[in-house]
């Protein structure tokens, strides 16, 4: 399998070059060249297979020859052992045509431990292959830093450090990455907001010299091997309500877009889904641009969805280009224009995208009205990120057609917002029923690269 860039001015990768190399060198981000299709047949032997059989099924065509099979099958089931429940992915009844997609049974209790649990491994297998060692830096405001933190602990050839603001992530989140032992793994507590931890991990990234000698890498969403991994749930929850032979719908409660994309990667690869809902809290700037075809990022307010707090959408690039007719040069001229402010989208690019996606926001008091009238009906918490989908769901239902909400943090990960709604403070999974009580490990660091830089290169010494 060969990738290309979205904008057509870096060269073309194969499968771990992209894992390797996140953004591609003239700022786009890398799709595959063709997407592999599944005929109908292909898709109803996919129904009932375990998670992990049907991972191996679905990321094969991706990785190409990379790994043999064997190898591939070792990392997917090293990947999710550690879920807490053994379908990893269930799906849950709330109503006549509505269902949950729980994907928060990993370890750190969001989706996100799906796409970075798998992609530790492939690194991993990868450094093992060439050689030598990588050095992971990303900054987090909550779910990506314990989910990279949790997954890479004690992954060989690789040394991961996490920045997250100080005081202003939940315990439950700073805790997940304070407390794994780990000595490969390092959270870094910076005096700043995301956006100063997001400033400090860039112009790391623009340090050739130090770059080259540290190995740095990301694995940030846009990272192509997150998206592959997405795209397998939404054949688990399809087939087993019926596809290849009935049509469902996701809804999917959105930010950096990595998510819903991976949905895209499946329909485009044969999964009769009939749309993607792009759901938005109070930041909208997706839901504004599928209405008015306008993208023109806003000043960034904080809701009680942290985790869909965004002001451009990273993966969206991806999505624009397919619909563009992956015309690159048109998509640089999009970019450029939103360098000065914001694109107006043409009427053909926008029917396209109107084809596979639609959208909806949810304010934050529908967000905590639905986590009340989902409590009510059904027994279940749901995280605030969950209710903006279920909220956004309630409006784009069609008759007929399966609504799959995806359920994208445990209610215990978020639980402020769930007693405000409630009442009720949701209890941690008895697996982290300790997480407070275990001691935790932090380096407070000042907003300052030259002190960031020092610290990495002598952990890195450390534990050469
Ligand atoms: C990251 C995250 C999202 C947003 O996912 P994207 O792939 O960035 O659209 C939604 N909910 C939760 C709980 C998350 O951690």
């Amino acid at each position: 399998m060969r990738y290309r860039s979205t904008r057509g001015l870096a060269p073309q990768l194969d499968f771990e070059g992209v894992l390797r190399t996140g953004l591609a060198r003239d700022g786009g981000l890398y799709v595959p060249a063709e997407i592999p299709a599944l005929t109908k047949d292909a898709i109803a032997a996919l129904a009932g297979l375990s998670y992990e059989d049907l991972t191996f099924a679905i990321v094969k065509p991706f990785v190409g020859g990379a790994f043999d099979d064997f190898a591939l099958r070792e990392m997917i089931a090293s990947a999710y052992a550690p879920f807490g429940h053994i379908a990893r992915a269930p799906i849950v009844q709330i109503g006549p045509n509505d269902f949950l997609l729980e994907l928060f049974h990993g370890p750190t209790l969001a989706f996100k431990d799906f796409a970075m649990r798998l992609v530790a491994q492939l690194f991993s297998a990868s450094l093992e292959k060439s050689g030598g060692r990588m050095t992971i830096v990303g900054a987090t405001s909550g779910d990506t830093g314990s989910a990279a933190i949790e997954a890479f602990a004690n992954v060989p050839h690789v040394e991961v450090f996490i920045l997250f603001p100080d005081g202003r992530v939940s315990e439950v989140q700073r805790r997940q990455m304070t407390t794994p032992a780990a000595e490969n793994v390092h959270a870094l507590a910076i005096e700043g907001d995301f956006d100063t931890c997001q400033a400090l991990v860039k112009a790391l990234f623009n340090d050739h010299a130090f770059r080259d000698t540290v190995g740095l890498a990301g694995v940030n969403s846009i990272n192509w091997a997150r998206v592959m991994a997405q795209v397998v749930y939404y054949f688990a929850a399809a087939t087993a309500l019926g596809a290849p032979f009935r049509k469902v719908a996701f809804t999917v409660p959105t930010g950096n877009f990595g998510n819903v994309y991976a949905g895209s990667i499946a329909r485009a690869m044969g999964l009769p889904v009939e749309k993607l809902v792009i759901a938005t809290n109070q930041n909208d700037i997706l839901h504004r641009c599928l209405t008015t075809g306008i993208y023109r990022p806003e000043a960034v307010r904080p809701s009680l969805s942290p985790s869909m707090d965004i002001q451009v959408s990273s993966n969206f690039e991806r999505a624009l280009f397919e619909a563009l007719g992956r015309d690159e040069a048109e998509l640089r001229a999009l970019m450029d224009e939103l360098g000065k402010g914001g694109f107006c989208l043409p009427q053909t690019a926008l029917r396209a995208l109107r084809s596979v996606y639609s959208s909806g926001r949810a304010s934050e008091e529908e967000t905590l009205a639905t986590i009340a009238r989902v409590h009510g009906e059904t027994g279940l918490l749901v995280c605030p990120h969950t209710a903006v989908g279920l909220t956004v769901a309630a409006q784009a239902r069609r008759p007929g057609i399966p609504m799959i909400t995806l359920a994208t943090a445990h209610p215990a990960k978020f639980p402020d917002a769930v007693e405000k709604a409630t009442g009720i403070r949701p209890p941690l999974p008895l697996r982290l029923a300790d997480l407070f009580e275990r001691s935790e490990r932090v380096s407070r660091l000042p907003a300052d690269v030259t002190t960031l830089k020092n610290y990495i290169r002598s952990h890195l010494e450390a534990f050469a």
